[in-house]
């Protein structure tokens, strides 16, 4: 009898593990012994982290989407637009519906439905909202604000955690010093704030070598100030403990949570994120503990960290692990917690060295000390082209 593999969401996490398993089992697919289908709502897709360079003109909007059909194998069944866009998940009967009406069933489930900013979580945010967080166009506009404004008081706010890519407001930031300083050469009109909704800003090597940067480079940052409410015509937003901060230019990441369907569908837990076993990425959770179900990428947990580095190395847990079921032979991979931080601390222009580093951990081991380089730089804007040939292929 055939077994069907269902993946929802053809992003990154759900991209590599639909070309993983179809290189796999090239054989099995071939003699109509597999199926795999990955459904999404979009036929494109959008490498996010470049969201945090379109502002500055490092990447254009081209160097970060392609077309799904240029990148997932052709032995997938890929489905998009309404037939692909799941609005019912249930895991229980094994079967997921799309908004066409159309209904499908399965052996094994891959949620992979990434997350969603929650606009109007924060009142009045969506009144003054610029943000490089949420789509190519609102990134766009975000490199037109700081391209337009004199003067004034900069305001970088993380409304709530988890966000995906916690570390992309921070390189943000230096970005955002780096650009004014050495491209509009006006940085010592500014006052840059970095509002940061917890004590640490990530691990403690990267605290604090963050921590050190940001002082050097003279931003003023707030801990623990989760955004509260935001009052567009005073120009002035307050934490969620009333402590008041005015600014000229907000650039705020809104909270994030799951897609709706998740929750419609009694698959999330208590704060909202889909929950699994953090090392073997099966479903446990309010609709029951379900081996066949892998939750990956940042519809994932709440406290297991949503970076892109972290979705491909759930993704290749996964794909071994049904690659491992499939042929029956008993053996199982642990994910370990693997994931990473691409830190920039300036950017390379005429007059200054591009500084980045990519840091890397695990659930049981914390970065070492490390120091950004001019070679680190380069890795990083090179991975931007390596993410569309290797990464969603899932050749490494
Ligand atoms: C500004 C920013 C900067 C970042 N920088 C970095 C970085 O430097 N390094 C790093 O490692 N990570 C970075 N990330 C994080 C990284 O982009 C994510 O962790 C990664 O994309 C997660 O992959 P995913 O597959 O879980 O979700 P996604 O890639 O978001 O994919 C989810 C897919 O689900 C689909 N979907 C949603 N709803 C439905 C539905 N109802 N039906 C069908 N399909 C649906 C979507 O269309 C999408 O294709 C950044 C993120 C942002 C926002």
């Amino acid at each position: 009898m055939k077994e069907k593999v269902l993946i929802l969401g053809a992003g990154y996490a759900g991209s590599v593990v639909a070309n993983k398993l179809a290189r796999e089992f090239r054989q099995k697919i071939a003699k109509d012994e597999l199926e795999i289908t990955v459904l999404d709502k979009s036929d494109t897709s959008i490498n996010q982290g470049g969201f945090t360079f379109l502002p500055f003109g490092l990447y254009t909007p081209e160097d970060i989407i392609r077309k799904r059909s240029k990148l997932i194998s052709p032995r997938v069944n890929s489905i998009f637009g309404e037939d692909g866009e799941v609005t019912a998940i249930d895991i229980k009967s094994k079967e997921v519906g799309v908004k066409s009406g159309k209904k499908y069933n399965y052996d094994y489930l891959v949620i992979a439905m990434g997350a969603r900013p929650i606009k109007d979580a924060v009142p009045g945010l969506a009144d003054d909202l610029h943000t490089f967080y949420t789509s190519i166009e609102e990134a766009m506009e975000v490199g037109k604000k700081i391209n337009s404004i004199e003067k004034g008081d900069i305001v970088i706010s993380v409304a709530a955690m988890p966000i995906p890519c916690p570390g992309a407001p921070v390189k943000f930031t230096f970005m955002l010093d780096s650009y004014l300083r050495n491209v509009r050469k006006n940085r010592e009109q500014f006052n840059i704030k970095l509002l940061w909704p917890m004590e640490p800003i990530g691990p403690p090597e990267f605290n604090k070598l963050v921590s050190g940067l940001l002082k050097e480079k003279d931003i003023e940052v707030k801990r623990s100030f989760p955004l509260g409410e935001v009052n567009a015509s005073t120009k002035e937003l307050s934490s969620k403990e009333g402590e008041k901060v005015k600014y000229d230019l907000l650039i705020a990441v809104p909270p994030h949570k799951p897609q709706q369907v998740l929750s419609d569908s009694g698959l999330t837990d208590e704060k909202g994120w889909v929950p699994c076993d953090k090392n073997t990425l099966q479903y446990r959770g309010p609709a029951g503990n379900h081996d066949n179900v892998y939750v990956l990428g940042d519809n994932g947990p709440a406290d297991v960290l949503k970076t892109g580095i972290g979705a491909h190395y759930q993704s290749l847990v996964v794909s071994q692990n049904l690659i491992n079921e499939i042929y029956g032979n008993g053996t199982k991979v642990p994910y370990e917690g693997e994931t990473g931080c691409p830190i920039i601390v300036e950017t390379e222009t005429p007059t200054s060295s591009g500084q980045a580093y990519i840091a890397t951990w695990n659930y049981g081991t914390m970065p070492a000390p490390f120091k950004p380089t001019k070679m680190g730089w380069y890795v990083y804007r090179m991975y931007y082209y390596l993410h569309w040939d290797m990464s969603v292929k899932g050749l490494f």
